[in-house]
């Protein structure tokens, strides 16, 4: 049964697709987008398009980017011998929000997880080891203290330990289980600050 009409019905269906939209935010929002004025209506969806068609993967560290590098891998203000492994883009942000981290990142795109069927070859695993040929002091594994972030960091470390580079985990500071995007900045940095040597 279709209680507003085709349009609106669309647009309620893909809103719905997005993640951790209900169908009742979807149509919360529908109506919302419907009662903005058309210019902000425009703006909103030429940012989607243009985000879309324009951001890519930095060739260095993987996050999103516009350009071939990112910002902090262009930096020569970074140390460029100390990498921070994370999950995805918001982790890095968040420990770029800290403002104390002067190395540079690698970003996987997900974690290791066997329950998913997500294997070592389905993040960005081999990209960091082509990294590690360069001169690199240390590896900073800061995935989430999650199953698949622990199996992640004990997998990772397993395939660094040989090249004889450090390899580091960030401290327990991080409540297990806890998403790195939600924790607050100091409890970021303790847990950066007290990292082990794995
Ligand atoms: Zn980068």
């Amino acid at each position: 049964m279709d209680y507003y009409g085709n349009q609106i019905t669309k647009l309620i269906e893909e809103l719905s697709k997005l993640p951790g939209i209900g169908s009742k935010s979807a149509g919360r929002l529908a109506f919302h987008i419907i009662n903005m004025p058309k210019e902000q209506v425009e703006a909103l969806s030429g940012a989607i398009v243009s985000a879309k068609n324009n951001v890519r993967y930095c060739s260095e560290c993987f996050t999103l980017t516009d350009n071939e590098f990112c910002p902090i891998c262009a930096s020569e203000k970074r140390n460029h011998k100390v990498i921070m492994v994370v999950e995805n883009s918001r982790d890095l942000a968040a420990y770029e929000k800290t403002g104390k981290f002067d190395g540079v990142y690698h970003v996987l795109h997900g974690a290791i997880s066997p329950l998913l069927g997500i294997g070592p070859a389905d993040i960005k695993l081999k990209e960091l080891m082509v990294r590690l040929e360069k001169d690199v002091d240390e590896v900073i594994i800061a995935t989430n203290s999650s199953l698949e972030g622990e199996t992640t960091a004990m997998y990772i470390s397993k395939l660094i330990k040989p090249t004889g580079i450090k390899v580091t985990r960030i401290a327990s500071g991080v409540p297990v289980g806890g998403d790195i995007e939600y924790v607050d900045e100091v409890t970021l940095l303790r847990a950066l600050e007290g990292r082990i040597e794995l």
